[in-house]
C-alpha cells in the first residue's frame, strides 16, 4: 500500500489524530497486529526450518545457496512494507540457516551443539528486550546474573567475589588486564599512561590470541607481553603446552632487570588449541613472590570446574585474582556467554570502571542502589546473557552440566583410540581435555622420511 493512502485511511478512522509535521502521534509506531502475525509465522518456520532440522543427521549442514538468490529481497528497500514481511520470514531463515551450527557433522571452533533451554532464554530476552544496566528496568535479570556470578565463584573455591558478564572472553581477559593495571596504580584512571613506567605482563607461548589485541588496545603495547615458554618436544606425545614456572621466573626476572614493571600474569586454562592447562600453583607461587596479579583464562577449560571428575585440570584456581569462563563453549549456552569473575570484594571493578552518569545511575532511587551494577561495564547498553545460563543451569542441575563435560572428554577419548587404530593417522599428543590433534597422512606420503620435505609436503595436503 502506498504511503499516503495509508495515512489517508488512518486519519479517516482516527478521528482525534494529533497530526504533527504531517506525522500522526497518537497511536502505536508499529502495527502491532500485522507484527504479531510476522512474529508467529517466523516462530514457525524457526522450529521447521531450524531447530527441527538442526538434530538430523540427514538433512544438509548447510543451505548457503539459497542464501545468494534470497539476498536482494531483504536489502531492497522497495519491499519494505509489512504486508509483505511476511513473504520474506522464509528467506530471512533461509539466510540464518545457511549453515546449521547445531548440526551434528558440523565441526568448527566453539560449537558443541544445542541447548533448547538456553534458546528458550534468548528468546525471551530477545522479546523483553532488556537492558542489565539498572535494576529498574531489568531486576530480574540482574538478579540472575549475581546469583550464576555467585554459583561461579563457588566452583572456582572462592568464599566471596564479584563478577560481570561480557560479551565474549576476549573482552573478559581485556577487563582483566586493565583491572590489574589499575589495582597497580589506581591513578591510571584519571592521569593516562603519561609518567608510567613501562609496564610488562606474562603469559604462555599457547594464549589465546586477545592477549596481544588486548595489550594493545590498552595502550600497554604487544612488545610488552612476554611469552613464556610452554613444555614442549613438537615431535613427540609428550608436548603438552604448559606454561613452565621456571620460564616465567626467568621473564619477571628479566623484566626487572630491564627497569621494566612487571604486573600481571595470564595463565590459561584449556589452552584453545591444545587444550594445555597451566600448572596453576606452581603460577600463583610466583605471582604471590613477586607481587603480581594472576588472571587465569579459563575461557575454555572453566567448565571442566562442573565435572568432579575433571576438575583436578584447574587445581589452584582458587588462588587467580581474576578468572575468564565462557559457559558458550563446552556447556553449549548460547553465544554470547562469558563471565570474568573477579576474588576482589573491595568494588574493585566499580572502583575502575565506574563513570557515575547522573542521568542513569541516580543516588536517591527508591531501591538500593547497589543493584544498579551497569557502572562495573565498559558497556552502557548490556544483554542479560546470564539468564541463559541460569536457565540452562535451573532445567538440568549441575549433574546434567557435569554430564555434558564427561561426555566431551569421554568422546575425545574416544576419538584417540580410534586414531591410534587407523593407519594414515598420527596423534600430535595425549589429550589432557577435549581437544585432540592430529596429522592426516595421506597415502602417498606414509612411506617417506620424517625430514622437512616430509612436513611441507604435509602442509601442501592440509591447505588444500
Ligand atoms: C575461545 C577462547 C577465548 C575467546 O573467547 P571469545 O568468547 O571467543 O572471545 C579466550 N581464551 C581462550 C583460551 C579461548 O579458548
Amino acid at each position: 500500500m502506498e504511503a499516503s493512502t495509508c495515512k489517508q485511511d488512518l486519519l479517516q478512522k482516527k478521528k482525534n489524530a494529533v497530526l504533527v509535521d504531517g506525522v500522526i502521534l497518537n497511536g502505536p509506531i508499529t502495527d502491532s497486529k500485522a507484527g504479531g502475525k510476522f512474529v508467529e509465522e517466523a516462530c514457525k518456520i524457526i522450529m521447521e526450518e531450524i531447530i527441527q532440522k538442526a538434530d538430523d543427521v540427514t538433512e544438509k549442514l548447510a543451505s548457503s545457496l539459497l542464501v545468494y538468490p534470497m539476498y536482494p529481497s531483504l536489502v531492497n528497500r522497495d519491499q519494505h512494507s509489512v504486508e509483505r514481511a511476511s513473504s520474506h520470514v522464509h528467506s530471512v531463515t533461509a539466510c540464518f540457516s545457511s549453515i546449521f551450527s547445531d548440526h551434528p557433522r558440523f565441526f568448527n571452533q566453539l560449537y558443541a551443539g544445542i541447548d533448547y533451554y538456553s534458546l528458550v532464554a534468548r528468546f525471551i530476552t530477545e522479546a523483553l528486550n532488556p537492558s542489565v544496566y539498572t535494576y529498574e528496568v531489568s531486576p530480574v535479570f540482574l538478579l540472575v546474573e549475581e546469583a550464576v556470578i555467585k554459583k561461579m565463584i563457588e566452583f572456582i573455591g572462592w568464599e566471596e567475589g564479584d563478577g560481570i558478564f561480557n560479551p565474549g572472553g576476549s573482552v573478559s581477559n581485556m577487563y582483566a588486564m586493565n583491572l590489574a593495571r589499575y589495582k597497580f596504580c589506581p591513578e591510571i584512571k584519571e592521569k593516562g599512561l603519561s609518567g608510567l613506567p613501562r609496564l610488562v605482563l606474562f603469559t604462555s607461548e599457547e594464549c589465546h590470541y586477545s592477549m596481544k589485541k588486548a595489550a594493545s588496545f590498552l595502550g600497554i603495547g604487544t612488545e610488552n607481553v612476554y611469552f613464556v615458554k610452554t613444555d614442549e618436544s613438537f615431535k613427540s606425545v609428550s608436548r603438552r603446552g604448559k606454561m613452565i614456572p621456571e620460564e616465567l621466573e626467568k621473564q619477571v626476572q628479566r623484566a626487572r632487570n630491564e627497569g621494566s614493571a612487571p604486573f600481571l600474569v595470564c595463565a590459561t586454562a584449556g589452552t584453545t588449541v591444545l587444550g594445555a592447562f597451566d600448572p596453576l600453583d606452581k603460577i600463583a607461587d610466583i605471582c604471590e613472590k613477586h607481587d603480581l596479579w594472576l588472571h587465569v583464562d579459563a575461557s575454555w577449560g572453566g567448565s571442566a570446574l562442573i565435572s568432579r571428575k575433571h576438575c583436578r585440570l584447574l587445581h589452584g584456581i582458587q588462588r587467580a585474582d581474576s578468572v575468564a569462563w565462557n559457559p558458550h563453549k563446552m556447556l553449549l549456552a548460547g553465544i554470547q556467554c562469558c563471565a570474568l569473575l573477579v576474588k576482589d570484594n573491595s568494588d574493585l571493578l566499580k572502583k575502575c570502571y565506574s563513570a557515575k552518569a547522573a542521568y542513569l545511575f541516580q543516588q536517591d532511587k527508591f531501591y538500593d542502589v547497589s543493584y544498579d551494577t551497569g557502572d562495573k561495564s565498559i558497556q552502557c547498553s548490556r544483554r542479560p546473557d546470564a539468564f541463559k545460563f541460569w536457565l540452562m543451569w535451573k532445567a538440568l542441575g549441575t549433574t546434567g552440566l557435569e554430564e555434558r563435560v564427561n561426555r566431551a572428554l569421554a568422546l575425545a577419548r574416544y576419538l584417540v583410540e580410534e586414531i591410534k587404530k587407523r593407519e594414515g593417522f598420527q596423534l600430535l599428543l595425549e589429550p589432557e581435555y577435549a581437544n585432540v590433534c592430529f596429522w592426516y597422512i595421506p597415502p602417498s606420503l606414509r612411506k617417506m622420511e620424517n625430514g622437512p620435505e616430509f612436513w611441507q609436503k604435509l602442509h601442501q595436503v592440509s591447505v588444500t
